[in-house]
């Protein structure tokens, strides 16, 4: 049966998010035995629907290799629940918090409580781990949750409703199906928090909606993320980096490295090595089982364009060891382009690319990237590759992007104890790592009075004891003042 036939009506996406909220208030903390059960249910449903997952994958994108699909989605996913199982407890703790000399004796903690249902919008191109990483770390923080997969991979998006209306009650988790008038209408529930995977653009419609019911929202979101070559720095383990980085999933991965920034003396190096890197990948070219088509006809029509423009613009394009002819034997197949004489007028520098092209701008010095990158939208990720500490550190020091890799393209995602998030349009707020479970949860702080209190003693009529607390805490600053033009002591 064809899950997407009838798209829900919104009254219905309502009763859900009703249902859900009940259920929530009639159990509002679960407890970690509970939490750790779910998480070891969605880990058990996810490897016994791994093989059907793998071909679906590859159904939606045309061409998608089944050992891609494990090492940057199954594995992702299955580390990311192990990891919330573990370090539940920890997460869940109430926090103590310091108390003032005058609130003495009382008692200040923060307690983590779930927010209630959560609605998680994800996108197309890791269909599994963008939605089942975002549903662990919601469960985790005991939320129920409703989620939106993407229309564009239906075949998978059909197999994760099936998967999770096998393990959750739709009380639970429920997943809806749908387009975006479904996501639209999606966006506007009176959610307790959103988390919203995807474009830029679409990004700004659902904080929009979901401003209407003042939903808190977690936006992933996408960019242009650059990856600087220090002068020198062309050698094996740098392209390797650089060539997974860019060409895993086709290019169609949100962290991938959009364009290079590479020293002018090292261009040539670069480019001979870049190839000679992306035939050693891909030995077959393009039509390779390991190298994955381009999702739909229209995003496929956009890279052509994209290239199109370059090339009309005066740039160089290179195609990365392999021949457009073989690529164009299988369906929707784009082999790796380089593009060298790519200037801030043509597309490739304008667009975020998502696919398998890779612009490479050269420089002089390090001042002049650094303010290249400044110039330019906060990116999801920059990546230096260079053993230069003192360039290095200027490079992150100067500049702000959501994440970084040092001498490492996309590894930092992987790592289920840092925050993953963008900054400005790439993004807003983080997930994985406690700021994820911290993200769903309400930080709630709670201050106990103790039975005996010198605040008390602070209330009219006042007397010798509010004049102490006024002389102590409202003392004239230190030294320690900073600025010399501080002028206020009179
Ligand atoms: P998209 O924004 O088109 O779609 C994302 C989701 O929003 C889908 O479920 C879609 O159905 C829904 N949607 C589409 N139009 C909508 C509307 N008008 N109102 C409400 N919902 C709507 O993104 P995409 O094309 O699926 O994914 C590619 C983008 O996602 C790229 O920009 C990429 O960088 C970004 N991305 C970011 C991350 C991250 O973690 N930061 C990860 C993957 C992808």
């Amino acid at each position: 049966m064809n899950a997407y036939a009838e798209p829900p009506p919104t009254r219905c996406l309502t009763s859900v998010l009703d249902q859900q909220r009940k259920a929530f208030l009639s159990e509002p903390t679960p407890d970690v035995a509970t939490r750790r059960t779910h998480l070891a249910r969605l880990r058990h449903a996810v490897l016994a629907y791994r093989r059907e997952m793998e071909t679906a994958i590859s159904a939606d994108f045309g061409n998608r290799s089944r050992h891609e699909t494990g090492i940057m989605e199954l594995v992702s996913v299955i580390q990311a629940i192990d990891y919330l199982s573990r370090k539940l407890s920890r997460f869940m703790k109430r926090e103590r918090r310091h108390v003032s000399f005058i609130y003495q004796a009382g008692r200040a903690y923060v307690e983590y409580q779930p927010k209630g249902v959560i609605g998680i919008m994800a996108p197309w191109n890791y269909p599994i781990a963008l939605t089942m990483i975002p549903l662990a770390t919601a469960i985790a923080a005991g939320n129920r949750v409703m989620l939106k997969p993407s229309e564009l991979t239906r075949r998978t998006s059909e197999v994760i409703h099936r998967m999770l209306s096998e393990i959750f009650a739709p009380e639970e988790v429920a997943v809806v199906l749908g387009g975006p008038e479904v996501g639209a209408d999606f966006s506007h529930l009176a959610f307790d928090h959103l988390l919203f995977t995807g474009s830029t653009q679409v990004g700004k419609k659902v904080m929009e909606a979901a401003s209407k019911h003042l939903v808190p929202v977690t936006l992933e979101l996408g960019g242009k993320s650059p990856v600087i070559v220090s002068r020198g720095h062309i050698n094996q383990r740098t392209l390797n980096s650089i060539v997974f980085g860019k060409l895993s999933n086709g290019g169609q991965t949100c962290v991938a490295p959009d364009y290079a920034l590479v020293h002018e003396d090292d261009l040539d190096r670069f480019v001979q090595a870049y190839t000679n890197t992306v035939a050693r990948f891909y030995p077959d070219g393009p039509t390779s089982d390991d190298y994955t088509s381009i999702v739909t006809d229209g995003h496929y029509a956009r890279l052509l364009n994209l290239i199109g423009d370059a090339r009309r613009k005066g740039a160089k394009v290179i195609e990365g060891g392999v021949t457009p002819e073989r690529a164009a034997t299988r369906t929707r197949t784009i082999p790796p382009i380089l593009i060298t004489e790519a200037n801030d007028e043509m597309k490739v520098m304008q667009e975020e690319i998502f696919g398998p092209i890779l612009p490479v701008r050269t420089y002089r010095t390090i001042d002049e990237v650094i303010d290249y990158v400044n110039a330019r939208p906060r990116p999801l990720a920059l990546y230096y590759f260079g053993s230069d500490i003192v360039e290095r550190d200027a490079v992150l020091m100067r500049t702000t992007s959501g994440n970084v890799g040092v001498n490492n393209t996309i590894m930092h995602v992987a790592q289920d104890d840092l925050p993953f998030g963008g900054i400005g349009p790439s993004g807003m707020g983080a997930y994985h790592g406690i700021e994820g479970f911290r993200a769903m949860s309400h930080a709630k702080g709670v201050f106990v009075q103790g039975h005996w209190s010198l605040a008390r003693l602070l209330h009219a009529p006042f007397g010798k004891l509010a004049e102490f607390a006024l002389a102590t805490t409202l003392r004239r600053p230190g030294k320690n003042v900073g600025d010399r033009n501080f002028v206020l002591g009179r």
